[in-house]
């Protein structure tokens, strides 16, 4: 009997910590269906209905057929059995063995000479091809949280330079300090409560009410001001008192960041996270937000000179606040690039995030390590934090973000957290957490994965790649070499994709998700995996001649055989 596709409705992963005739055959299957459906859970995803998770146009599946059709091959697929999923379409189930994956999976990926966004949304349109942006595509994003913690990580760097110091006793190293930025999108949304988090005001720009509201109602964001007056004296007021707060404001970052810099804003920080990758989802000025996708559409070509031309004028006044004594950095969206190419010669005067303040624990093998608990259960996560909280008793200011996380974040769709671990501590946590789902003080599996945005798995020369010691920013070997390390050491599912975070043209990125059931297959297989995972990054790093990270692999007696001795 063949069942007609269903179209949009609202999908939420199913709960419980048993296996029940409806479910997959196994845990690693399973883990991906509930991953999967957790990402488009209305909590979780940016706009569920177009299948859409975050980051512009970042996908789960292509189409509400293939979701159908992969939930489906999911729930049929053997523990010796793979399934492939070329962006976002399931397209055949091979014979493998246990230790291989259960999935994997390939996004929007196009040979160079014919990577460019026209080329990529010819075959969007042809229903080919799909945008999985990182974690969207690769059924491991889990909210606005996943990417706090990074956010939270760059902002006390932000305030480590300005003379907080390395060990932020305080954590309050942006009191006193007001950051303007915009977008308060899937990862935007991070911003307001990162920097509150480290003791600062902010004022956030961005142009979807309904993006505001979200962020309001998560706590992520504290005030909603009528204007930029408003805006403005909020902020100085708790900057003043040396309070926290952050303030969103309704409007076109393209108009008011101009705007601010003409007034004479006092602001110490600017940064943006709008969704600048894709000049599509970027709403130029002059533009009325009801109209913007129906312009776009129409008119793309037209709609991409207009939307580079605001990020121009947006990228100078940045520039300008960078010139007035302020600190800028591009947070990784390619605005820089993107309003160089509408010909703003100096877009490129301040610096991307990566290369300003996260190289160096990209060294270490650090980035951004997550979980979430397939029982739904949150007691499962409080588990977890008092294990991290056990294991690393000497990181201050891992175990102050811990704390922070069960108090201010709320969870979306299945519970989870992140923190940023390095080379040895992933691996140890990860078979902690193992140890936790076997004796059942953790009542199901654990699905462990990471960001694409890590030490090892990404090349994308604006951004995690930017001004590699080296000059080799542009290699894309690294993450082809993660992914396949990944799933020759046991993962539970790979992914490779192209054009996450910068956009189309500008980066190649893999992923892995490795599932925690409580058994020795599985332990022996995470400690491999979430030692080689970062272990790519950490020999990236030497290979670029970073000091660090050599003694980072010696520390941990990774073979390096080109290394000097
Ligand atoms: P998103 O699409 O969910 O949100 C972008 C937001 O920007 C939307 O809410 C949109 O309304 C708003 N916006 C667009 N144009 C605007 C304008 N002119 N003025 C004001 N607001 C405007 O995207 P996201 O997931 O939040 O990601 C934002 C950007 O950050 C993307 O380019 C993404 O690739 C990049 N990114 C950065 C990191 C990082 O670690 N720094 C990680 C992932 C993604």
């Amino acid at each position: 009997m063949t069942t007609t596709p269903a179209g949009p409705r609202p999908v939420r992963a199913p709960r419980g910590t048993t296996l029940s005739a409806r479910s997959c055959k196994g845990w690693q299957q399973e883990a991906a269906l509930r991953m999967l459906h957790n990402n488009l859970d209305p909590e979780v995803a940016e706009h569920p209905d177009d299948l859409v998770v975050y980051g512009g146009t970042g996908r789960a599946a292509r189409d509400w057929a293939s979701f159908d059709r992969i939930t489906a091959s999911l729930r049929d697929l053997d523990g010796d059995e793979t399934l492939l999923v070329q962006s976002g379409r399931p397209v055949g189930i091979l014979r493998t063995h246990e230790w291989a994956p259960r999935v994997l999976i390939a996004n929007a990926n196009l040979v160079p000479d014919w990577a460019t966004w026209e080329e990529f949304r010819r075959l969007d349109a042809l229903g080919l091809t799909m945008y999985g942006q990182m974690t969207a595509g690769s059924w491991i994003y889990i909210g606005t949280q996943g990417i706090l913690q990074g956010t939270y990580e760059t902002f006390a760097a932000v305030a480590a330079g300005r003379g907080d110091g390395p060990d932020r006793p305080s954590g309050d190293g942006l009191a006193g300090t007001i950051t303007l930025t915009a977008g308060l999108g899937g990862m935007g949304g991070a911003q307001p409560l990162a920097v509150t988090m480290n003791g600062g005001a902010a004022i956030v720009i961005e142009c979807d009410a309904s993006r505001i509201r979200r962020r309001l109602e998560t706590r992520y964001l504290d005030a909603w001001a009528e204007d930029l007056d408003e805006a403005l004296r909020l902020a100085t007021r708790a900057r003043d008192a040396r309070r926290p707060l952050s303030v969103g404001v309704l409007g076109n970052a393209a108009e008011m960041v101009p705007e601010l810099l003409r007034r004479g804003a006092p602001i110490d920080i600017v940064t943006d996270q709008t969704s600048a990758h894709d000049p599509l989802a970027y709403l130029p000025a002059g533009v009325a937000f009801e109209e913007w996708r129906e312009r776009a559409a129409a008119k793309p070509e037209e709609f991409t000179q207009r939307a580079r031309e605001s990020m121009a004028a947006h990228v100078e006044a940045m520039v300008g606040f960078m010139d007035a004594g302020a600190e800028v950095f591009d947070y990784g969206n390619s605005i820089r690039g993107e309003a160089r190419a509408a010909g703003f010669t100096r877009a490129f005067d301040f610096p991307g995030f990566v290369p300003a303040y996260i190289r160096p624990l990209f060294c270490e093998g650090r980035g951004p390590f997550r979980w979430a608990a397939l029982s739904g259960d949150p007691a499962d996560i409080a588990a977890t934090d008092r294990a991290i909280l056990d294991l690393f008793p000497d990181n201050e200011p891992l175990a102050r973000w811990i704390r922070m996380a069960g108090e201010k974040v709320a969870f979306q769709g299945l519970p989870a957290r992140i923190c940023w671990l390095g080379q040895g501590e992933r691996a140890a946590a990860g078979l902690r957490f193992n140890e936790l789902v076997a004796s059942g003080e953790i009542s199901a599996p654990l699905a462990i994965g990471r960001d694409h945005l890590d030490t090892g798995s990404v090349a994308s020369p604006y951004r995690e790649t930017e001004a590699m010691a080296d000059g080799s920013d542009a290699i894309a070997d690294w993450p082809l070499l993660n992914a396949l390390v990944n799933t020759a050491s046991g993962a539970s599912w790979v992914s490779i994709h192209h054009g996450g975070g910068v956009g189309i043209g500008r980066s190649v990125h893999a992923g892995q998700v490795s599932v925690a059931d409580g058994t020795d297959l599985a332990a022996a297989k995470l400690e491999r995996v979430l030692t080689n995972d970062p272990a790519t990054g950490v020999l990236r790093h030497v290979d670029a001649g970073y000091p660090r990270a050599k003694e980072v692999a010696e520390q941990h007696t990774l073979t390096v055989p080109m290394r000097e001795d």
